[in-house]
């Protein structure tokens, strides 16, 4: 099944007032690909600027707490988010798995707590350097997505499912193409085996270090749905070429 892709830009902890208009301009160099899906996620602070600047364009979070309120001191809720004006979030960023200790169990609630407020959930997967040379990077994976990702498939929000083996990202490094297909292709199998028809649907993400060089390669690939793009989507020099080469 061919499905629309999907270029989100992840900025990290990257984004001031004097940076709306480098979102403007990647949200008005996007409408020239009405084919495919483009968003940014942005802090979460800059959301609600970013979505009053670029009506109608996708902006997002890059994490949210499981909970809808409560003593949760410096955390950001789906319901938040929402209402500041997004659209989507991140879940399960390696580099918060990493940094903020967080397990499966706790990024599958995130997961619930976005799609049931109706904010569509890009959920990240991957490996370290170790496991991938190791031998063990496809099972590894398919073990996390297992665990992380929710019962069922809503019909309020979309599951976006993003690969992003760890040593990839803002590397410069990339696996093999046979790779990257060899993992889309396992975690297609997991999504069906869950959710039958409807994980035959559920866009799967290739991230990192994707550039306007490597994209068009790894779009062709089948089973990759789009990209989460770090490092190069801060500048719409950059990032409008990952969208123009998903859109072939
Ligand atoms: C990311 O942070 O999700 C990412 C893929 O980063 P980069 O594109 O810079 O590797």
């Amino acid at each position: 099944m061919t499905l629309k892709k999907l270029v989100a830009g992840n900025w990290k902890m990257h984004g001031l007032s004097s940076d709306l208009d480098e979102i403007q301009s990647i949200a008005t160099q996007a409408q020239r690909y009405p084919g495919v899906d483009v968003a940014l996620c942005v802090p979460a602070i800059l959301v609600e600027r970013a979505a009053r600047a670029v009506p109608g364009f996708a902006i997002g979070g890059q994490d949210v707490h499981h909970a809808e309120k409560g003593a949760h001191t410096g955390c950001t809720s789906a319901s938040m988010l929402l209402d500041a004006g997004a659209s989507l979030t991140i879940v399960g960023h390696s580099e918060r798995r990493d940094a903020q200790r967080e397990g499966d169990a706790e990024v599958q609630a995130k997961a619930h707590a976005a799609l049931a407020c109706g904010l569509n959930v890009i959920l990240c997967v991957g490996e370290s350097l170790q496991v991938r040379e190791g031998g063990n990077a496809v099972r590894t994976v398919v073990d996390q997505l297992d665990a992380s990702i929710p019962h069922d498939p809503t019909e309020e929000a979309e599951l976006a499912i993003a690969y992003e083996p760890i040593w990839a990202i803002g590397t410069g490094k990339i696996p093999t193409m046979p790779e990257i297909a060899e993992m889309h292709a396992a975690i297609r199998n997991k999504l069906v085996e869950r959710y039958g028809d409807a994980g035959a649907s559920v866009r799967i993400l290739y991230g990192g270090s994707v550039k306007a060089s490597n994209a068009g390669e790894i779009f062709a690939i089948q089973d990759v749905d789009g990209a989460l793009v770090g490092g190069a989507s801060l500048k719409a020099a950059d990032f409008i070429p990952i969208v123009a080469a998903a859109a072939g």
